[in-house]
Order: C-alpha cells, then sequence, then structure tokens
C-alpha cells in the first residue's frame, strides 16, 4: 500500500476530514477495485479529486507506482496521527486491528450512508474546480 495502492476511508471518516483533504481523495466508479463498489480513497498524484484512472492499463502503460499522495519523500503517511483512513490504519502494523478491512469497507460504501457521502463528494468537488475556474 501507500507506494503501489492508496488506502480507503469510510464514509464516515469522509465527512469528518477537512475540505484540503477531501479534495485530495480520489472516487472510484463502479466496476473498479473494491469489488466494483464506487467509493473513495486517497488519491493518486494527479488524480487528486478526480475519477481514478483504469489502473490496470495506467499501471502497464506508465510503469509507475500508483503512489499516494499523501505519502511523503520521506515515506511518512501525512495523515497519520490526523484522519489516516481506516484501510490505512489496519495495515500499520502497529495496528491493534487484526482484521481483513475489505468487507467493512464494502458494506459500508455499499450503504446509504456510503453512497450519500460519494455523491457529496462529486459535488464538493464539482463546485471547487468551478471555483478554482473563475480565480
Ligand atoms: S493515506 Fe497514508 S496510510 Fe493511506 S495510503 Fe496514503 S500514505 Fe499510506
Amino acid at each position: 500500500m501507500c507506494k503501489r495502492y492508496p488506502c480507503r476511508p469510510l464514509p464516515r471518516e469522509v465527512a469528518k476530514m477537512p475540505p484540503e483533504v477531501r479534495a485530495r481523495l480520489m472516487s472510484q466508479s463502479e466496476g473498479q477495485g473494491m469489488g466494483g463498489v464506487p467509493h473513495l480513497q486517497t488519491g493518486t498524484r494527479g488524480f487528486e479529486g478526480e475519477e481514478a484512472p483504469d489502473f490496470g492499463v495506467f499501471w502497464g502503460l506508465i510503469e509507475r507506482p500508483q503512489r499516494c499522495t499523501f505519502l511523503t519523500a520521506e515515506g511518512k503517511c501525512e495523515l497519520h496521527g490526523v484522519c489516516k483512513p481506516y484501510e490505512g490504519r489496519v495495515a500499520d502494523c502497529r495496528s491493534k486491528h487484526d482484521k481483513d478491512p475489505l468487507p467493512n469497507l464494502k458494506r459500508a460504501w455499499r450503504g446509504k450512508v456510503g453512497r450519500k457521502v460519494l455523491a457529496d463528494w462529486k459535488e464538493e468537488q464539482d463546485k471547487r474546480k468551478q471555483q478554482e475556474r473563475r480565480q
């Protein structure tokens, strides 16, 4: 993870993130990743606030890791101790969690709250981009 595939938050975590962090997430549409369940994840560099590329093709063409935008040059997570997403926390070797995070993530993003958080995020990013274009 981190260098090769950004981690995924639970929907309720996204709602609590500051707008500047939300703006650096990336959406995965239906059929992509996580068993095809649409969701948000931390962004790959260059795709912050955007729909994720098709990672299979992207990987093959560009031949570079899908590095997380929050991973610093020193190998630290910018969100550590602030609002590190659920999957990133579970993957932390010092974590007390011992479960596979995917079932919880899938269940949460499939649900009503997950779908609303995703729709709200897309609306928020569209507004932000419109504002940026006006400036
Ligand atoms: S947010 Fe942090 S833990 Fe998650 S992939 Fe990025 S650098 Fe890793």
